[in-house]
């Protein structure tokens, strides 16, 4: 266990709830391989199961059984699920009857006018997800404390529904707020309500910590921000944690992980994973190989406990990768590095650059009072154009393009391309127009290089 700041970091409970839920008292090394061979053991059940309910897996694994898999490495043998599988039949995948179906969840994947994901979840599977959030968040909270949730919380087996059942068990308020449409009222309730905690995606959490009447909260009222169901960048946890005086800690799940998946601890450097759970792996996202600890590669995990709609390989399409050094907080769990973009959210600038909308927010949210943004990408005579539109809070309307233009050219692949003359910036607008974030849609750039030149 190390020290940082002057404290100690205290272990993540995952590994203590994982220790619980495999049945071993094992340490160190010994609780590794114990937590290897449970994966092992529930990989193969999963695979039996899958093929033996599901129409989709009967097909897609017809050449494997469970007993196919020798070690862990094995994995390697079976084919991906991608999204596109479940797009096409996700009924396909159900290993219950749909009575026995407690929450459906459909996710718009790229826009209102695409066809929608299905997620199928039994009682089951929701109660794993309420468990997790239940240990997970004994790292932020303390009992008779409050959390306000920004975040749908109205339907059975909501992200909000799962929290505050899992807060209840630990004696701690969960408060429901919803998506942030009004901040002025959101920061109203924290102050109402006596708010210790905040849960939220991170351009709304920054739009409260840049609002007018944000200083009214003052620092130290809330002890800490977990930032969920979108990227995180570092300047946005930095000026959370500077304007409130808290600590900001990341979560990182999507809907098919069964809304959960991982969390930071307390050392505040990477997620520890709910490995009794899931199985995670690296792959390169054009080989389909498994990539060594510590290079970025795509995320691919598979269910180890999931009962209505397991998955197995499937594809995130998610770029991270595992951290191989041990965790400052001493545990034996494997530490996933903070997810930074997605394969498909890489844009290629010229015509050897790649442009991801995590380097923009690394430079654009250190502009002050800055809450969000949107980046399109044009076709301008044969170069590409870069046009910003800059969300402005209350407070600071005087943001000067040029000055947005010298943070953009601290981006590397923006940079090149305009010292290549392949890459023109627009002048930089601001407005008064936020652009709602729910956390459904990851935020990206739009690209309408093609339909401009198509039309
Ligand atoms: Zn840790």
């Amino acid at each position: 266990m190390d020290f940082i700041g002057g404290s100690r970091v205290l272990k993540t409970p995952l590994e203590k709830w994982i220790k619980a839920k495999i049945g071993t008292s094992a340490t160190g090394a010994g609780l590794r391989e114990e937590i290897n061979r449970h994966q092992l053991l529930k990989l193969r059940e999963t695979v039996d199961y899958a093929r033996s309910r599901s129409p989709f897996y009967r097909k897609h694994l017809a050449n494997f059984c469970g007993g196919d898999l020798h070690g862990l490495e094995d994995i390697g043998r079976l084919p991906f699920t991608t999204g596109e599988d479940i797009l096409e039949d996700d009924l396909r995948f159900l290993c219950v009857s749909r009575n026995d179906i407690a929450r459906v969840v459909t996710l718009n994947t790229s826009g209102t006018t695409s066809p929608a994901k299905r997620l199928h979840f039994t009682e089951h599977d929701l109660e794993l997800t309420t468990d997790l959030f239940h240990h997970g968040m004994t790292t932020m909270v303390k009992p008779g404390q409050k959390v306000l949730i920004l975040m749908p919380g109205d339907q059975h087996g909501s992200v909000g529904d799962l929290m505050v059942k899992a807060l209840r068990r630990m004696d701690v308020e969960g408060i429901v707020h919803g998506i942030v449409r009004d901040e002025g009222r959101a920061i109203a309730e924290i102050i109402e309500n006596n708010i210790d905690c905040v849960i939220g995606i991170p351009v709304q959490v920054l739009g409260l910590a840049r609002h007018m009447a944000a200083s009214v909260i003052g620092k130290g009222r809330i002890k800490s921000v977990l930032l969920s169901a979108d990227y995180v960048p570092s300047t946005i946890v930095q000026e959370i944690s500077s304007v409130w005086g808290c600590r900001v800690y990341n979560h990182y799940g999507m809907t098919e992980m069964g809304l959960g998946a991982a969390v930071d601890c307390r050392a505040l450097s990477g997620y520890h994973i709910r490995e009794a759970d899931l199985y995670f792996e690296i792959i390169d996202p054009v080989t389909g190989c498994k990539l060594p600890d510590g290079e970025q590669g795509e995320v691919v995990f598979t269910t180890l406990t999931r009962k209505g709609m397991p998955l197995i390989r499937y594809r995130t399409g998610d770029l991270s990768g595992f951290i191989p050094e041990p965790c400052p907080c001493g545990t034996i769990l494997k530490r996933l590095a903070w997810v930074k973009g997605r394969l498909c959210g890489q844009i290629k600038l010229g015509r050897h650059h790649w442009l991801n909308i995590t380097e923009l927010d690394e430079v654009l949210f250190t502009l002050p009072g800055i809450k969000n943004y949107r980046a399109v990408l044009l076709s301008d005579n044969g170069k590409d154009c870069l046009q910003i539109t800059l969300h402005v809070g209350d407070k600071e309307g005087g943001i000067v393009s040029h000055v947005a233009r010298k943070v953009l050219e601290l981006v590397p692949a923006v940079r090149v391309a305009l010292a290549e003359r392949k890459l023109t910036i627009a002048p930089v607008c601001t407005s008064e127009d936020n652009w709602l974030t729910t956390g459904s849609i990851k935020r990206t750039i739009i690209d309408r290089r093609v339909e401009q030149i198509c039309s």
